[in-house]
C-alpha cells in the first residue's frame, strides 16, 4: 500500500494550456491528471520517470483541486473535450477514500462539459449516474486500458490492477447503460503483446462485448533508467533477446518507424476483421463538440489510415489541414483539395 499525503495542487492551471493540437487518440483539446503518483504501478508506465519517489509509493491528493477547476473551466468552450488521460490513474484505490475523481466528474456533469476518461480501475462504475449525466449534455467516453488477456503475463505486467477480465466486464456494463467506451492497447509492448495470439484475443473479446473503438500506440522509453525498469519486466515475463529492444529502438524512445508502421498496418487489418473502429468513430463525437475540433479528429483520423494502408502524401496532406482547422486558419480552398472536403463543409457550415 502507498502512503496518502493530503496536499494542494501545484502553482499554475490545473488543465495546464489549451493543446495546440488536438489529440487524436483522446479527442482532448487538455488533459489533467488528478492524484499524483499510481498505486497500481505498472513497471512500463512512463510516469515512473517523471516521479522523484518511485511511482507507486506514494500517492498525493490534490484536495483543492475540484475548488480551483471550477474556476478554470468558467474559460474553457463546452466545445473543448477535457481528457482525464496523464500520468496517474483516476480510479486507483485512494479514490475510494478521496473521492476527487467524483468530484471532478461533478463538475464536468454541472457544466455539461465533454471528458474522457482513461483507467484501468473497475471503481469507474460506481460513477455511472454521472457519466450518464455527462453525457446526456454533451459526451462522456471511458476508456480502458488493456494489454493482454493472458493471466500470467497480465499478473507481471499489471498485478496490482484489476484483472484485464474485470475491465473487460466494466465496460460491457457501461456501454449497456449507454456510455461509448473503448480499449486502450497502450503501449504496445514489443514481443509481449504484439503477438498472434494476444492480439486476436484481445480483438475478438473487444469486439464480442461491443466496445466502439481500439486505440493503440507504442512503449515509449524516455531514458536509460527507464530501459533498465523494462529490461527487467521482460526478464520477469520470459526469457527475451537482450539485444532486441535494442535493435529496435537504437537511440530513440520509440520504436523504429519500419514496426511502427507494421504494427499499425497489421493492427488495422485485424481491425477491420473484426469490424472494430481504429480509432474513436465520428458518429460518437458528431456535433458533440467545436465544429474546428471535430473536423480536425476526422482529418486526423483518416490521416491515420491513409498511413497504415500507405497513402503516405494524403496523410501528410490531412494532418497538416487538421492542425490548420483546429487552431482556426484553414480556408476553404485549403480545405476542398482533401476528399473529406464535402463532410467538412457540412461541419464546419460552410
Ligand atoms: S495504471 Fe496507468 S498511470 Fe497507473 S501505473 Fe499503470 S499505466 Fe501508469
Amino acid at each position: 500500500m502507498a502512503y496518502y499525503i493530503r496536499d494542494h495542487f501545484p502553482p499554475g492551471p490545473v488543465l495546464g494550456p489549451r493543446r495546440p493540437s488536438i489529440n487524436e487518440f483522446f479527442l482532448s483539446s487538455y488533459t489533467m491528471s488528478i492524484y499524483a503518483g499510481c498505486e497500481f504501478g505498472c513497471p512500463y508506465c512512463d510516469g515512473w520517470v517523471y516521479h522523484t519517489r518511485p511511482l507507486n509509493e506514494m500517492v498525493r491528493v490534490p484536495l483543492d483541486i475540484p475548488h480551483r477547476l471550477a474556476e478554470e473551466l468558467t474559460t474553457v468552450s463546452r466545445g473543448d473535450l477535457v481528457g482525464i488521460t496523464a500520468l496517474s490513474d483516476p480510479y486507483q484505490p485512494i479514490e475510494q477514500t478521496y473521492r476527487i475523481t467524483r468530484q471532478i466528474l461533478q463538475l464536468f456533469a454541472d457544466a455539461g462539459q465533454p471528458c474522457l476518461v482513461l483507467t484501468k480501475g473497475t471503481g469507474v462504475l460506481e460513477d455511472l449516474p454521472l457519466l450518464q449525466r455527462i453525457n446526456e449534455r454533451s459526451l462522456a467516453i471511458v476508456m480502458m486500458t488493456i494489454l493482454t488477456l493472458t493471466p500470467p503475463i497480465a499478473e507481471r505486467l499489471e498485478g496490482k490492477s484489476p484483472s484485464p477480465a474485470s475491465r473487460l466486464e466494466t465496460l460491457a456494463t457501461l456501454k449497456r447503460a449507454g456510455i461509448p467506451v473503448g480499449v486502450a492497447l497502450i503501449p504496445v509492448l514489443p514481443y509481449v503483446n504484439d503477438t498472434n495470439n494476444v492480439l486476436s484475443g484481445l480483438l475478438q473479446a473487444c469486439y464480442d462485448i461491443g466496445v466502439d473503438f481500439v486505440v493503440w500506440d507504442f512503449l515509449d522509453i524516455p531514458d536509460r533508467g527507464h530501459f533498465n525498469r523494462i529490461s527487467e519486466m521482460l526478464a520477469r515475463i520470459g526469457s527475451y533477446p537482450p539485444d532486441y529492444y535494442r535493435d529496435l529502438y537504437g537511440t530513440q524512445t520509440l520504436p523504429n518507424a519500419t514496426y511502427r508502421t507494421r504494427c499499425n498496418t497489421d493492427l488495422v487489418y485485424r481491425c477491420d476483421l473484426v469490424t472494430l473502429a481504429a480509432r474513436i468513430p465520428h458518429k460518437v463525437y458528431a456535433g458533440k463538440l467545436l465544429p474546428p475540433n471535430e473536423a480536425a479528429l476526422l482529418l486526423k483520423h483518416y490521416a491515420f489510415y491513409d498511413m497504415a494502408q500507405g497513402r503516405k502524401h494524403m496523410a501528410k496532406l490531412h494532418r497538416e489541414l487538421a492542425d490548420l482547422v483546429y487552431q482556426g486558419r484553414a480556408t476553404p480552398d485549403q480545405l476542398a483539395v482533401s476528399p473529406l472536403w464535402p463532410m467538412l463543409k457540412g461541419i464546419l457550415g460552410w
